[in-house]
């Protein structure tokens, strides 16, 4: 098929998608139109790419050079980058074609993707649009253009769980990998020490072949791992005897619907039944996990959102009356308020005087969140659990919690792989009684890739 027919034939389709679904801030047009002849070019010169003519759609927190990159606020609304993050660099090189940036939580806050400045993103399963289901999010749009089926791929963030949730919400296979296998350059940042790229897609394999493609270190990101990445090839045949699956007791939590409960017991006993050592584990600081999070991943955001004031980039107040006025009015129109409220947050948990019994304590407790790990992957290979803990919420029901307890209640299962920095990858099982998807995740530790996606295939 030629790779100019398909993006001009999808172009339309996408806008009418997106006045449907509210999934892409951006659509390509032109830069999709020219990428795609340069693909027909190459395949018709012998020289095709392995990504040539694979149609993606990028988070729009990612910097794209000349593409505007909002991070859905009113804050970067007309920000254009000069450059590319090193993931979408990599994409690039291999011949991918970038057909949107996707909808997102303004600056990847939020576990829904309702508080974006360009409204709501709609789930494709929906059954009714007037009171549609979430998408989840943050990466609720990079979630739905890979579920309609426009787009093979789609990259996203994972702080807290802003892949694996909208990727289970959406029926889609979500990923993120070991903190540092992917660089984080280009990726506007949200909390540094737990931010990465995520993948998603349809299937694992073609999970796998962009995870090959993007990994790998980058001298712009220092804390991308050194050693060159070797791509991961999995079996032909594959079986899953021997492997040791945990599953661990504090993940079965209230909240926890019955039909993902339902849903989780079925697939253990259908890893048992295919060979593997499945067993009970513990892991007790995992309801810590929440609240660590929520102290360190304020403490960030307030640090990381004080380049925002209005002087050298972002969005600038009609005020010139003195420059501390400046920095507060363009601050107070350029973030909304659950931006706004993780600044208060996190800087009230850095004052002198709390800086200890909050914050280094938030540390400390990360440690025994990450020792928990470290001791369970001593006893199994990998984890098995709820990505989230229903099926999605309808978007009424939903903006009556606020963004605190939207992500306390969603995170749960998502956030610890982000406060130890292990793998972790959701799969859609099946559909609930809702007719909306429902999905699993595993975890492995640091490094397990090449284990966690063979288990994933087996399961998909
Ligand atoms: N829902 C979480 C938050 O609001 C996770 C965000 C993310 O992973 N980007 O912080």
């Amino acid at each position: 098929l030629c790779p100019v027919e398909i993006v001009s034939d999808f172009l339309p389709k996408l806008k009418s998608f997106n006045e449907k679904f509210n999934t892409f801030i951006t659509i390509t047009n032109e830069f999709a139109l020219k990428r795609a002849e340069e693909s027909l070019h190459r395949i018709n010169n012998g020289q095709k790419l392995p990504l040539d003519g694979v149609l993606i759609a990028i988070k729009d927190n990612f910097c794209i050079k000349n593409i505007r990159t909002t991070c859905a606020s009113i804050m970067l609304k007309d920000f254009i980058p000069t450059y590319n993050a090193t993931v979408y660099q990599k994409l690039e090189n291999a011949g991918a074609i970038l057909m949107a940036k996707t909808n997102m939580d303004e600056f990847g806050m939020g576990s829904g993707t309702v508080d974006s400045i360009f409204g709501p993103a709609k789930n494709i399963w929906s059954k009714d649009l007037n009171n549609p289901a979430i998408a989840g999010g943050s990466s609720g749009g990079s979630a739905l253009a890979v579920a309609s089926g426009y787009c093979s791929a789609a990259l996203g963030s994972d702080t807290g769980g802003s892949t694996r949730n909208p990727a289970s919400y959406c029926g889609v296979v979500g990923f993120k990998p070991t903190y540092g296998l992917l660089s984080r350059h280009g990726l506007i940042p949200l909390v540094n020490s737990m931010d990465v790229p995520g993948i998603l897609t349809r299937t694992i394999d073609d999970c796998l072949e962009i995870f090959n493609t993007i990994a790998g270190p980058d001298d712009f990101d220092s804390t991308t791992i050194k050693e060159t990445f070797t791509p991961i090839k999995l079996p032909e045949e594959i079986n899953v005897k021997k492997i040791k699956i945990g599953i661990p007791k504090e993940y079965h939590c209230n909240g926890l619907s019955s039909e993902v409960l339902e849903t989780w017991t079925k697939v253990a006993d259908l890893l048992e039944a295919g060979g593997a050592e499945v067993k009970e584990v513990s892991m007790p600081y995992t309801s810590s996990s929440i609240f660590v999070y929520s102290i360190l991943n304020s403490c960030e955001v307030a640090s990381n959102m004080s380049r925002y004031d209005g002087i050298e980039f972002g969005h600038r107040a009609d005020d010139e009356t003195s420059t501390e006025h400046l920095y507060a009015k363009s601050r107070a129109e350029g973030f909304n308020s659950v931006v706004k409220n993780r600044i208060f947050a996190g800087n009230y948990f850095l004052l002198r005087k709390n800086y200890e019994n909050h914050f280094l304590k938030a540390l400390k407790v990360r440690r025994l969140i990450n020792k928990d790990f470290i001791k369970v992957f001593s006893e199994v290979d990998l984890l098995l659990t709820p990505t989230t803990l229903s099926d999605a919420p309808l978007l009424n029901d939903f903006m009556k919690l606020n963004n605190r307890d939207q992500t306390a209640f969603q995170d749960y299962c998502t956030q610890p792989a982000n406060m130890a920095g292990v793998p972790a990858i959701t799969i859609p099982i099946k559909l609930s009684s809702n007719d909306l998807p429902l999905s699993l995740q595993l975890m492995g530790p640091n490094f397990s890739e090449e284990n966690l996606f063979k288990v994933a295939k087996f399961i998909e």
